[in-house]
């Protein structure tokens, strides 16, 4: 039955470490063979041995009109009938930043990068190099990209700094990094009494959606706010995910807050290489060439990437788009949650926007610790019979899911249908 992709994993392991080129892929968490992708169409993904799937990955966020949107795929392949890449000014980057700006109402500036990795990296020097200081704070459980900085945990003690998360990362870079945990404002507030003075930026995402999906509490995120405007220290909210993915404006849009800087990635891409970093002027300005923080990037605004950006983000400007995706995203997490408790399973699942959680743990976690609760056998029995009936959830219990506006009400009616089934051999 998996034959093909079998075989292809086999190949690819002999050239590729462990056989991806992101770790996630490699279903290491729920065992097994990955399948091997070979096309999209709007829900839907097919692999290397034929079998099609409903897919709730949407390439890990940026899908948020399906795979293969026609317009998006129509606009990208005029884009590369005129150049793949010039490494000059071009108009569509301008078009971007200036929608992108237009968007998001805390941006004054924004510079375009390749990842998200680049964009929180980049903003992290920026903040560091606006600040004069070296300190940054970060959330456990949240993931802000693969840069030294931030493979960071918490040290031993609660205010003490960190230690790196990866091997190749130097204590010495570690040290600058506080861990503090998600949600939790009193923490935040202790760090800045002892440290505030020395403090260059506060990292969060707003939504969580690198631990599954952690809601914020809203008070805690204003906290951040508070704490960053009276010590004079950046924040920055890291909306590689959220961005365009919980609502029209973002997490910030949602809960009303405006942070110093934002990073992008995944949405604004359409499913192309491109990310982005920005925020108030006064800040952005001491990026390279204005300002002594440098920042380079040979594809950095890609022509065709910055096509299949404008493109989605313009799709999603029509109206009733975001009530649309919300609705169709909670409906999927309504029926989850009714199908486990007919068989009694210890399950719970959420939304925020396009984006969900499922945890096999009675209740939605509010942190890592949380988080680490759930029942990972129990996900990864689940997750293999969901699999096997056609529906492809992300392979690690600790990621969070996405719905796109191609998923129709009888696509999320199937995956319902079959996780009843799931839940009942549980
Ligand atoms: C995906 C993600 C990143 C990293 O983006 P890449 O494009 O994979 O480098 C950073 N921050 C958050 C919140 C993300 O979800």
């Amino acid at each position: 039955m998996t034959q093909r992709n079998q075989q292809l994993f086999e190949r690819a392991q002999k050239r590729i470490p462990g056989g991806v080129n992101s770790p996630v892929r490699a279903f290491r968490s729920v065992g097994g063979t990955p399948p091997f992708l070979v096309r999209g169409k709007g829900s839907r993904v097919t692999d290397a041995d034929g079998a099609a799937y409903i897919d709730y990955v949407g390439s890990w966020g940026p899908l948020i009109l399906g795979h293969a949107h026609p317009e998006v795929v129509a606009a990208t392949r005029e884009a590369a009938l005129g150049g793949l890449s010039f490494g000059a000014p071009t108009e569509s980057e301008v078009e971007m930043a200036e929608l992108l700006c237009r968007l998001l109402p805390s941006l004054d500036l924004v510079r375009l990068v390749n990842s998200g990795t680049e964009a929180t990296m980049s903003a992290i020097r920026l903040a560091r190099g606006h600040t004069g200081r070296d300190l940054l704070i970060k959330f456990e459980g949240c993931y802000h990209g693969h840069s030294d900085s931030l493979l960071v945990k918490a040290g031993s003690g609660l205010l003490t700094f960190g230690n790196p998360s990866s091997g190749g990362v130097p204590a010495d870079v570690a040290r600058h990094t506080l861990v503090l945990g998600y949600n939790d404002g009193e923490a935040v507030e202790q760090a800045f009494a002892q440290h505030g003075e020395h403090i260059a930026a506060v990292i969060v995402e707003p939504v969580a959606g690198n631990m599954n999906l952690v809601a914020p509490q809203p008070e805690f995120l204003h906290g951040l706010r508070a704490q960053c405007t009276r010590h004079g220290s950046v924040l920055i909210f890291d909306e590689v995910m959220t961005g365009f993915r919980v609502g029209p404006a973002g997490a910030q849009g949602l809960y009303g807050i405006r942070p110093d800087l934002t990073t992008l990635g995944k949405v604004i891409g359409g499913g192309m290489p491109l990310a982005a970093f920005g925020g108030q002027r006064r800040i952005m300005e001491k990026v390279a060439p204005l300002g002594p923080v440098y920042q380079a990037g040979t594809l950095s605004g890609n022509p065709l990437a910055v096509a299949a950006g404008l493109s989605t983000l313009r799709l999603i400007q029509a109206p009733g788009f975001f009530a649309a995706l919300e609705r169709k995203t909670q409906a999927l997490c309504a029926g989850l949650n009714a199908a486990a408790a007919k068989h009694g399973a210890a399950f719970s699942a959420q939304s925020i926007g396009g984006m969900f959680g499922l945890y096999f743990r009675a209740g939605c976690p509010r942190h890592f610790a949380e988080v680490m609760q759930c029942d990972k056998d129990a996900f990864n029995r689940f997750f293999h019979a969901m699999l096997d009936a056609g529906h492809y959830f992300a392979p690690s219990p600790f990621e969070a899911g996405f719905v796109s506006a191609a998923h129709s009400d009888a696509d999320i009616a199937e995956t319902i249908a079959a996780a009843d089934r799931a839940f009942s051999r549980l």
